[in-house]
């Protein structure tokens, strides 16, 4: 999948983050962190592309205790160019300290660090609640008070929250699955930017309805991963062989850059008088 979605950013003039999280060399066919670098090397392209580790969870979806500093530790001598380390599943003190623990390393090889606060659901097995039941509670939502806290005590450089948002499901029965159109807490969000005073991270973002996407940029949305668009269009037609499930992704990609970001090409909006 590297190829085309490297290809797609090149033929956009786009900038994106190459990512795979650990369920995916445990659930999927990533191999390991060190399969994708290699896979990464051959395609790289400066300027429009740099290699982040998604999710490295304390505590994984199956509630398994994770050696999460040894893998962080890996994708740093692998050559990663900024990691996450996801502690949602643990107390905010918890978080807070594993968090640290990560950005010490991390900074020191000069690495930037991604950390979750609140909890983006839909990886743990068995069904979620009734979505419009988890938005209208807000359960699970990143507490605004809880990220000062957060972003001072840990150092992290970016905080994932969850607004609203939700993953794809990774269970062999739900993972082709279309996914629920979620929505966004705006409000929230902005509540949350003004007090974690860092960039903010959207996950989940195949299925949000535009609109919200669009706000959430103006609200303290930095990055925004996308999975589920490009890994089913993938799984959807690899049965035809390597080429036509590149070409899905590339398709899938250009879909996402194009249409659901308007993502403008910068060749045509940059103005060298600026
Ligand atoms: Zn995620």
């Amino acid at each position: 999948m590297v190829e085309p979605v490297v290809r797609a950013l090149k033929d956009t003039n786009s900038f994106g983050l190459v990512m795979a999280a650990r369920l995916e060399w445990e659930k999927f066919e990533t191999g390991s962190l060190e399969a994708l670098r290699a896979e990464y090397e051959k395609c790289k392209l400066a300027g429009h592309t740099r290699l982040h580790l998604d999710h490295v969870p304390v505590i994984d979806e199956d509630d398994r205790r994770v050696d999460y500093m040894e893998i962080i530790r890996r994708a740093i001598d692998a050559g990663y160019e900024s990691v996450m380390v996801d502690g949602s599943r643990l107390s905010l003190t918890e978080n807070i300290a594993c968090t640290k623990q990560v950005v010490d390393l991390a900074h020191a090889a000069g690495i930037p660090v991604e950390a979750e606060l609140g909890a983006v659901m839909g990886h743990e097995g068995g069904p979620l609640p009734p979505y419009e039941e988890l938005f209208a509670s807000g359960k699970g939502f990143t507490d605004p008070a809880e990220a000062v806290q957060f972003s001072e005590e840990s150092g992290a450089d970016w905080i994932s929250v969850a607004i609203g948002n939700i993953h794809g499901a990774i269970s062999e029965a739900a993972k082709g699955q279309k996914k629920v159109a979620a929505r966004l807490n705006i409000e929230h969000l902005d509540r949350i930017h003004k007090t974690a005073g860092i960039p903010l991270v959207l996950h989940g973002g195949t299925g949000i309805r535009k609109e919200y996407i669009m706000e959430s940029m103006k609200h303290g949305i930095a990055k925004i991963n996308v999975a589920t668009a490009t890994r089913q269009p993938y799984e959807a037609t690899i049965g035809n062989g390597l080429k036509a499930a590149q070409q899905a992704v590339y398709d899938a990609m250009l879909a996402i850059i194009k249409e659901d970001l308007e993502v403008q090409d910068s060749a045509e909006v940059l103005n060298p008088e600026d």
